[in-house]
Order: C-alpha cells, then structure tokens, then sequence
C-alpha cells in the first residue's frame, strides 16, 4: 500500500463524507462468536461531535467522484475539487488497521456514484463482505445504500451491514427536483420498501430457524438537510412520520444545510448553519417515537415552524395549559410523560414509586425530574409551589430567565416570581 497516497485518499474522502449526519451504531446485536475480529455487541461507544455527529466510525467515501450534480453536494460533478477514489482493498485494509489501533469500532461507508448505482453499491457490497468473511469482522458496519441499486444487492448488502441508509436528502419531492433534479424519489423510496420487506421477513425467519443468516439487525435509517430548500418543520416532520409509519425506520437524522454551494437555488455562502433548528427537529422526532406526540401537536400548518427558543414540548404545553396542572400522583404515565421537565425514565420512575406513598417534591428531585420546568405543569402532596395564574408567556420566560440553555440568548427579560 503506497501510504502517501492512501493517507491523501483518506483525506479527501474523509472530509466528503462528514456531511452526512446518519451514522449511529446503535441497535445491532452482532457477536463475536467465532474468535473474529470486533464485537458490535458490546464496547462500542458514541463518540459525538459538539454538534452531535458521531465520530466512533471511520467514516468514509468509497469515491467523491459523482456522476450526478446535485446542487447541495460537495461530490457534485460540477463542483471543482480534488477526486480520489479508493480500491474496495484499500477500505478493508484501513478498517483492519484502524480497528487494530482502537481508533474505531466500526465503518460507515459511503460513495459518490462512479457509474451507475449498482457498479457502486456492488463495490461497497464486497467491502462488507470482505471484512465480515475474510477477516471475520464483528465490528459494526454501516453501509449507505446507493439509491436505483437492485434488489439483489440490497439483499447481499443485509447479510453484511448491521445498519443500512438510504438518503431521502431533501425532505419533499419538489424541493428535490429543484435542487437534484437528475434524481428521482422513487429509486429512494422503492429500496427502502425491499429493505422493510426484507428485515421482517429475516426477522420472522429467525424466530422460527435459529441458524438463519441475520439480516441488517440495527435495520434502517435516513438522512434529511434541513434548510437547503424552504420546506417547513411541519413538512419535514410529516415527512419523517411518514418513513417511519411505513418503511419501519430506526433513525432519520437531519442534517443543517452547511452552505458550501455558491448557486441561486441555494441558501447564501454567508448563511449559517440552521444547527438550533436541526437540535429541535431531533428533540420533536423524539416526542413522536417515545413520547406519543403526533406531527399535528407539535406543528400544524396554522403554526408550521418550532419554537427555536424552547424545547417542543415546553412549547406544546404552553399551548395547551388547559391540561395543566396534572397531579403528579393519579395521571396517567401518558399524561406525565407530556410534562416539561419529566423524561421517560422518570416518568416510569414516578408510577412505580407513587405505589409506596404520595410523592412529594422532594421525591420528584431525587427521582430525577427536572423541578424547574415541570413544577409549573403538576401538583404533587407538598404545597411549596403553586403555579396560581400564571400566562403561558409568564411561564416562558420564568423557564428561560432559569434555563442555563445556549439558546438563553432569546430570552429577553427576567420575572420575578413573587
Ligand atoms: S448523488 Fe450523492 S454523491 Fe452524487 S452529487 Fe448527489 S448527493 Fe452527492
């Protein structure tokens, strides 16, 4: 291996891939039963980024060359930079040996379209296959799937990767035509049902045969730019409630539009990044995947964008004190887990421990609810607070003159609460 080149290879190509945002290696279960190499079940850690992008992967491009010129890629054809691609070896090779370092626990790989979709999806199909069959790789291995690859790649690329990605990019069909209009969101949508068919089937098969091949087990995920083109928090999350209704997705990640395009289609060079906004659509997908919130709660088309200065669900349930306040020791779990401040585990803490007795404040501070924002939402068996006739707008700016937040900066004046 000629180390000059395979170290500016690893340059190039590690700097094109940091803009996808969808790598996680959460969710698979693969062990290291057979003296190979890695284990996904265990000692992997998430290392994340300041600003949430994990870092515990090497996370590669097979190639930055593209045949397509998206508008919002740096691998676009048009765009002026330096190609490099490397060798499916060479990504093996590198995996070992960064694996061998304990630099990494894992690979995500990536890839501009060298050709057409199947001559690249085949090639990242036998990195995979490679690791896992010649050098027993246990680690985990994300593989970004290329959108129109065949159905029998995509079948292959399960038996190997623990998770696989397919990229819906921008969050509506028109937003893509206007800024990739060479793509189609078919050739997205139609693997991503294969790959949903596919997972339940192998997971069936599993339950029913112990020895049947395991099939992508941490399933699969997408990624969405927000803020390239001007779709709203409610259509982006409408999009993704969607995805995850009917392809079974684990994750979808949004990923701010970085502007490093110079095009009238596209937001600015001088433009920052929309990073408060890409933490509140992470925080709402939360509250539709765990919490019971639907898309309409959070944003409707009368009020179709976050809050950017408080959290959705402090948002909602200002918008609906009517609810409020809720007694700590009677509701439902679904109704606690609606109040600011509760998360899921304390939520399951407080209805598992209000069977002893009545939980008082004290209580709710050791079970770990934060008492700053919840205690204007709830009663509990201690009248030390009471939240009397406070405004929406009052509590707001109570919760915001009290919140250590970075995004304390919109807060404009401070109350005093008696
Ligand atoms: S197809 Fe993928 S790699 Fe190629 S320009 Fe579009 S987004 Fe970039």
């Amino acid at each position: 291996m000629n180390e000059e080149r395979i170290t500016e290879k690893l340059n190039i190509l590690a700097d094109a891939a940091k803009y996808d945002v969808s790598c996680s290696s959460s969710g698979s279960k693969r062990k290291n039963d057979n003296n190979g190499l890695g284990n996904a079940s265990n000692g992997i850690c998430h290392t994340y980024t300041e600003d949430g992008r994990c870092v515990s992967l090497l996370k590669i491009l097979l190639t930055n060359h593209c045949i397509f010129d998206c508008a919002y890629c740096v691998s676009r054809s048009s765009n002026d930079i330096k190609r490099a691609a490397f060798t499916v070896q060479e990504v093996v090779d590198l995996t070992i040996n960064f694996y061998r370092r304990n630099y990494i626990e894992g690979l995500f790989l990536s890839s501009g379209i060298f050709k057409d979709a199947d001559f690249t999806m085949e090639r990242l199909v036998r990195v995979a296959k490679k690791l896992r069959t010649e050098h027993k790789f246990n680690g985990y291995i994300h593989l970004k799937s290329i959108p129109g690859a065949s159905d029998e790649l995509m079948r292959e690329a399960g038996l190997y990767a623990d998770r696989l990605s397919i990229n819906l990019e921008i969050p509506t069909e028109a937003g893509l035509k206007l800024l990739a209009p060479e793509k189609n969101r078919q050739d997205m949508i139609k693997p991503m049902g294969f790959l949903n068919k596919e997972i339940i089937q192998r997971t069936e098969e599993k339950q029913l045969f112990k020895k049947a091949p395991i099939f992508a087990p941490a399933g699969q995920s997408t990624q969405m730019i927000i803020g390239a083109t001007p779709e709203t928090d409610h259509q982006v999350l409408y999009t993704s409630n969607y995805f995850y209704k009917n392809f079974n997705l684990k994750r979808v990640y949004y990923s701010g539009y970085v502007p490093v395009m110079n095009d009238n289609r596209l937001p600015a060079l001088h433009t920052s990044v929309p990073m408060v906004r890409e933490n509140r659509l992470y925080q709402a997908d939360w509250l539709m995947r765990f919490y019971g919130f639907k898309v309409n709660e959070i944003v409707d088309q009368q009020n179709p964008h976050l809050d950017l200065d408080i959290d959705p669900k402090l948002s909602w349930s200002l918008r609906n004190l009517q609810v409020f306040p809720i007694d700590i020791n009677t509701a439902d779990l679904q109704l606690i887990l609606r109040v600011p401040g509760v998360g899921l585990q304390s939520a399951q803490k407080i209805v598992s421990a209000r069977k002893f007795g009545k939980l008082n404040w004290e209580h709710l501070k050791k079970i770990g609810v934060a008492l700053n924002r919840a205690k204007y939402f709830i009663t509990c068996s201690s009248v030390k607070f009471e939240r009397r006739d406070l405004t929406g707008s009052a509590i707001k700016q109570y919760i915001l003159a009290q919140s250590k937040s970075k995004y304390l900066k919109n807060s404009v004046t401070q109350l005093n609460l008696f």
